[in-house]
């Protein structure tokens, strides 16, 4: 995927943005708003439109998401909408829209001031507002009944990747003089593919090129009287047969105690459906969610892998996942302080030079420091250079499962059974049977989210899941009080919180039990000599407790998310190593959106990528080095 750039814009005297390679507005200057909602909304039939939708939620996909307008009065009509109409079927919106040169944040904000009578709306996007970063970007509003999926890259690649049907369409390229590739036959064929029976698309140009090509793909087109001075624009629709809706699913269980399984719980019980959560702990996040202090940053590499891609995106809807959950009242200890990684080898200063070199990733995410500066940055005298993770830090994943827990105790809909091992499954008459050594459980459709367990029944035996040891030492330690952010190594140390910082973590490939070990405490602060060669750092400390669980591993690295071989409704979320808390927002949101059958935030490349049925055919699955 190519490199993304930023769009090059300049502002006309009334304030209104010019798009520079274009020569194009991104709005008119006549009417504001009153263009957006003449052509986009008018013409769509929206708002009326939600009121006798018959799926819970409506979808919208934008060619062009530029300042944003038409993505905000379409929130703004929507929840007026839900306000009058709170009993309504449809209570959600998803806005899918495509943009190749995104505005920088800046540029956004200069571009919203024109719009005085949305300014809450803007500056909650503005809030929320991407890097410049390829892929999908899920923003949530409004209690995540307005999902926006601004999807950065080039729609020709983009629109491929999208898999939900829509029910109405935004085409709002620059003119198709001007800017041809979004005008082509392959996004209207593309467009059409992705239209359900009924969908509508409207567009404020009347070109036959446009007209020609929508038809092509199979609307209806249709000319009508333009906005303004202007005389034409085009509406369009879609006649197919309707697609018998599969009913969504109305009661999952989740089998699993941690991040990945609240996570999951939580997506489930925003949409409305019933959730079932068996934990075998008496306690939630007793595993390998147990930490003290997770440190939250992503992998990246110098070029657009899938694991960098999907380290990217899941990092940056983590920070908005976990924030909105903390402004809504849980209490958990999380703390954006950033991440400094040392290039404490030969082989990670290569990685590092590289992955700076290639410049693929914005400086906001990450970028270069030397020595002094990490020293600056991190307030403790550091004698490496390395990179620097600004918008990274750790959280308190315990607390988080816990208090999202008593969140979730309180919907009516959700239930939890805690102390309760399932043992074995089966599927019988479409129903699945959830045996316990109490009793058997019955579910429609079930989750597996149970970490290293994740390979114990008899349908998930074959996945080749390493379980690998891993234990982090709680330390105290005067010399280290003075650290700022994270910092990495071949292994890491948090800033100390309650007293204590976080040195970890082992790697034992070969534990069969999740013990605690002496050794392995040593073994961590080793690990910082050897590394840092800071020999006083840790030579007063004492060890004051210490964490051991299996993190759950397979052998290409990438979490596994979908579900299994002809399984009915049997889905799976694992396999995310140690960065379950980085990892489980996005992947649980996912995960909800696959059995809800609504728009995902990840493109079907990736979710390709993820599929538990990645490894099928394989017979003999290699390590990488
Ligand atoms: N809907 C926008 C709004 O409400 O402000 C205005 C969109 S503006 C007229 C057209 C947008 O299409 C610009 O933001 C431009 O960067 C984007 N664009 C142009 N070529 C593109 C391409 N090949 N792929 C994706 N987006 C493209």
């Amino acid at each position: 995927m190519p490199e993304l750039t930023h769009a090059k814009i300049h502002f006309n005297d009334q304030g209104i943005p010019f798009a520079s390679d274009f020569d194009d507005v991104y709005f008119s200057d006549g009417g504001g708003m009153a263009e957006t909602d003449y052509v986009f909304l008018k013409q769509n039939a929206l708002p009326q439109r939600w009121q006798t939708h018959p799926q819970s939620a409506f979808h919208i996909i934008e060619t062009g998401f530029g300042t944003g307008a038409n993505f905000l009065l379409t929130w703004l009509r929507f929840r007026q909408y839900r306000r009058q109409y709170p009993k309504a079927h449809c209570q959600r919106l998803y806005f899918s829209s495509v943009e190749k040169y995104p505005l920088s944040h800046a540029d956004l904000t200069r571009a919203l001031a024109t719009h005085s009578e949305l300014s809450e709306l803007c500056q909650l996007l503005l809030d929320a507002y991407p890097l410049c970063v390829a892929g999908c970007h899920r923003l949530s509003f409004d209690q995540d009944t307005v999902l926006l999926d601004l999807w950065f890259g080039d729609v020709e690649s983009v629109l491929p990747q999208l898999v939900a049907p829509c029910d109405a369409i935004y085409l709002d390229g620059f003119a198709p003089s001007k800017n041809p590739d979004m005008w082509q036959q392959s996004l209207f064929n593309q467009l059409a593919r992705l239209s359900q029976a009924g969908c509508s698309v409207s567009t404020f140009t009347a070109a036959g090129l446009v007209k020609r090509g929508l038809q092509q793909a199979g609307f209806t087109v249709t000319k009508v009287k333009g906005f303004g001075r202007k005389r034409e624009m085009l509406t369009a629709l879609m006649h197919k047969p309707v697609t018998k809706t599969v009913l969504p699913h109305s009661e999952v269980t989740i089998i699993g105690g941690g991040i990945a399984s609240i996570c999951t719980a939580l997506a489930l019980t925003q949409r409305g459906i019933a959730v079932h959560l068996l934990c075998e702990d008496a306690e939630v996040a007793s595993q390998a969610s147990q930490n003290r202090q997770g440190a939250v940053y992503p992998n990246l590499h110098a070029n657009l892998t899938d694991d960098s891609q999907l380290h990217a995106q899941a990092f940056l809807y983590a920070r908005l996942f976990y924030q909105r959950w903390q402004q809504q009242g849980l209490d958990f200890a999380m703390d954006w302080c950033g991440v400094v990684h040392l290039a404490s080898t030969v082989q990670l200063q290569q990685r590092q030079d590289k992955l700076i070199s290639k410049a693929l990733w914005p400086r906001e995410l990450v970028h270069a420091v030397d020595a002094d500066t990490a020293s600056a940055i991190a307030g403790l005298e550091l004698l490496l250079n390395g990179i620097y993770y600004p918008l990274a830090g750790w959280l308190n994943p315990q607390q988080f499962c816990r208090q999202a827990l008593h969140y979730l105790q309180q919907q009516s809909s959700f239930k939890v059974s805690l102390a309760c091992q399932i043992h074995h499954i089966k599927r019988q008459n479409n129903i699945w049977l959830l045996h316990s050594n109490s009793d058997i459980k019955t579910t429609e459709s079930l989750v597996l989210a149970c970490g290293s367990k994740l390979a114990m029944f008899s349908q998930t035996a074959t996945l080749p899941l390493n379980k690998i040891r891993g234990q982090v030492s709680h330390v105290q330690n005067s010399a280290m009080a003075p650290l700022k952010t994270v910092l990495c190594h071949k292994g890491y140390i948090t800033p100390q919180w309650q007293g204590l910082h976080c040195v970890g973590a082992t790697f034992d490939r070969n534990a069969t039990e999740a013990f605690i070990y002496d050794a392995d405490n040593a073994e961590n602060l080793q690990l910082v000599n050897e590394q840092l060669q800071q020999p006083t750092w840790f030579s007063s400390s004492t060890i004051d407790g210490a964490a051991a669980a299996f993190r759950a591993t397979l052998p290409d690295r990438l979490p596994l998310l979908g579900q299994t071989n002809a399984q009915d409704n049997l889905y799976l979320i694992g396999g995310l190593g140690a960065r379950g808390i980085m990892l489980s927002p996005l992947l649980a949101e996912a995960l909800a959106c696959q059995i809800c059958q609504e728009p995902l935030p990840l493109s079907q490349q990736l979710c390709q990528r993820l599929s538990p049925l990645r490894f099928q055919a394989e017979t003999d699955i290699q390590e990488p080095a």
